[in-house]
Formats: C-alpha cells, structure tokens, sequence
C-alpha cells in the first residue's frame, strides 16, 4: 500500500537557490517539450506518416542545448517529462483539457524524484535529497517502508515542504475470516466475543486506574480552593499536568488495544456511542470512562480504513443488553447492578456484557 508523509523542509540558502533552480528548470523543460509537440502536430497533422515518424523530442536531448539544466536532478526532470504524458493521456482518453504551458507565477512550485539505490533516504532529523545532500526535516511523523518518490515544493507563502511517498507493508485482504463484537462497559473497558465463541474481558490497566483515582481527587482539591486565589491555581497547574498524563498513558493502553483488534479480525462490530448522553454526564469517573470509549472508537475507524477491514456501528438504539443472545427475545431493561441474567424464553443464563457483545457479533452475520 502506497501512503504520501508530509513534512516541513528547512533548507539552507544553498539549497534554497538549488531548490528555486529545479522548480523553474521543471517547469521549463515541460513546456520546451510541449512546445515542440505542438510544433510537430501544426507541421504534419495532415500525414499521420510523417507525424508517427517524427518523434518529440525528449528531455535528455535538450541537456546538451541548454547547460543549467545538467545542474538539475536527472530523475526530475524525467517526471516532468512523464507528467506531459500523463497530461496528453488525459486529454485523448479522458477528454481533459489540452495540456497547457506552465506559467512562473501561476503554476505550483515543486518537482519529483525517485528513490533509486537509497539516494534517498531519512537520517534523523535530516533528509538525503539527489544532486542537494541533506536537508533538515521536521520529522513529526515515523513511517515505517521503502521510500518511492519524493516531491519538493514551496507555499506561496515561501515555506519548503517534501511529500514522501511510501510503499508500506500490504496486508493481505481476507474476506471476514475472523469477526468480532465488542461491547463497551464500566466494570471492564471492553467485553469482546469472536466467531470462534472466544469471549475477552479488558480491563483498565491497574495503573491507569490509579492514576485516574488520583485525578478525581485532584479535581476535588481544586474544587475546595477559594476562587481566585493563588492555591487554587497552584491547583488547577497540577491538575492540567495530571490530566496530560493519565491522557498519554489512556491513549498508549487504547493503541495496543485497538491494534490488537484490527490485526486480528476482518469484521468488528462496536456500539454507536451517544453524544447526548455524555453531554448530559458531569461526573468525572463517567466522563472518563465516556473519553476512553469516543478515542477508541476513533482509533478502531482510522485502523480499520487503514487495514481494509470492515468495521460496522450498531443501530444507535440496538438493544444489545436486553436481547438474548441464544433465542433472540428482548429481556427488557436491566439496571447497570444486574451482571447476570436467566431468559424468560429460553432459559439461558448470560454474563450481562459477554451477552452484549455476543449481539454485536451477531450483527456481522
Ligand atoms: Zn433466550
């Protein structure tokens, strides 16, 4: 799967003239290759003969006319070269406009190169560029594959950006070999069940329970300070850098989770989660809990787009701790205190959450 990073360039002056020097040298040779394309067709269009005979001319042939083009990365001006194709393509096949000529001030300021042999290549905070050496890079964003193509460009705004294209591992798509229902819970964070009728209960990690206990206790603290004074934002500072922390440490726990999920299953089935719900709820404790189930669900989409698994929300008023999982007839309500429960119908005797996400998987079929 090919995947494009983005990232901030800070060249230094050298390279910013260099870099200046291939955007017009790019944009020059496309439009001395259409030029002569042009040429070619006003001159002969009349005898498909001669227009098949007479080739355009292609980049390479204009480096010996004009010097400062062997200055310039080699493979950048091939893919302006392929970028004139690709414009002639669209316009025979897909009826796109006539390719036109590339104006200094209106057209992008950017070229494209290859990675050929690792000439292209990530060194810590700096980036190997072909013909510019390394360039510092604001590398925000690890990636983790073999690098195809890069595309240097400029804002209007003068600032310098690389947008990497990179060829990342491919998952092998398998059609709902494994699916998954999980149902979210207070007591356990997830409660989830798979087709092979393996159910998993997920708790909190003790540690992060804890740091949520203290978290409360914080808030309280900060509750009891006098408004206005100088305890009180003492405070309120600590309570902003807990609240960091028990945040990286849920965000870490909900990633091994959601990964876990999403590598092993094709289908998973969640809960729709109600926004009015949570805004009604000014309880810290809950608004946690509530905080933790919105990331994960937005970690589950992400990876399974990601992943090209199939991820289905529940009905935003499916029942699925009233309905019995074996015969299918709704229980009716239960309070959070009822764990367990025997049908009426069926007499079957259910774990309420396992019962839950048993629904969910149901869903799937
Ligand atoms: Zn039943």
């Amino acid at each position: 799967m090919l995947k494009a990073y983005k990232y901030r360039l800070h060249p230094n002056n050298e390279q910013k003239i260099y870099f200046a020097k291939s955007f017009g040298s790019v944009r020059f040779i496309y439009n001395q290759m259409l030029a002569n394309r042009i040429e070619l067709y006003t001159k002969y269009k009349d005898d498909k003969e001669l227009l098949k005979v007479n080739k355009p001319r292609t980049y390479t042939s204009f480096k010996y006319e004009y010097e400062f083009l062997k200055e310039i990365d080699n493979l950048a001006l091939a893919n302006a070269q392929l970028d004139l194709n690709n414009a002639y393509k669209k316009f025979f096949k897909e009826g796109a406009g006539f390719p036109k000529f590339k104006s200094k001030s209106r057209s992008k300021k950017s070229y494209k190169t290859n990675n050929q042999g690792g000439n292209i290549r990530i060194e810590e905070n700096k980036i190997k560029l072909p013909k510019v050496g390394f360039v510092k890079i604001k590398y925000h964003q690890q990636f983790d594959g073999l690098i195809k193509s890069c595309t240097v460009s400029q804002s209007p705004t003068g600032k310098f950006y690389v947008s990497i294209l990179v060829d990342e591992e491919d998952y092998e798509w398998i059609p709902a070999k494994n699916k998954i229902g999980i149902d979210l819970g207070i007591t356990h964070f997830a409660i989830t069940s798979n087709d092979d009728g393996i159910s998993e209960k997920y708790n909190n990690p003790k540690f992060l329970r804890k740091a949520e206990k203290k978290l409360i206790k914080a808030q309280k603290a900060l509750s009891r300070k006098k408004k206005g004074s100088k305890n009180r934002n003492k405070a309120r500072l600590i309570l902003a850098k807990k609240h960091e922390k028990v945040a990286n440490q849920r965000r870490d726990f909900l990633h091994k989770l959601s990964y876990k999920i999403t590598s092993e299953n094709q289908v998973i089935v969640i809960e729709t989660l109600r926004s009015s719900n949570m805004l009604k709820n000014h309880k810290l404790a809950k608004s946690i809990s509530d905080v933790s189930w919105y990331e994960f669900t937005r970690q589950l989409e992400y990876k399974s787009a990601w992943l090209g698994r199939t991820l289905i929300k529940a009905d935003r008023w499916f029942a699925s701790s009233q309905i019995c999982s074996n015969c299918g007839v709704n229980g009716g309500k239960k309070t959070l205190d009822i764990r367990e429960w025997t049908c009426v119908k069926c007499d079957s005797v259910h774990d309420r959450d396992i019962n839950a996400s048993i629904n969910l998987l149901n869903l799937a079929n």
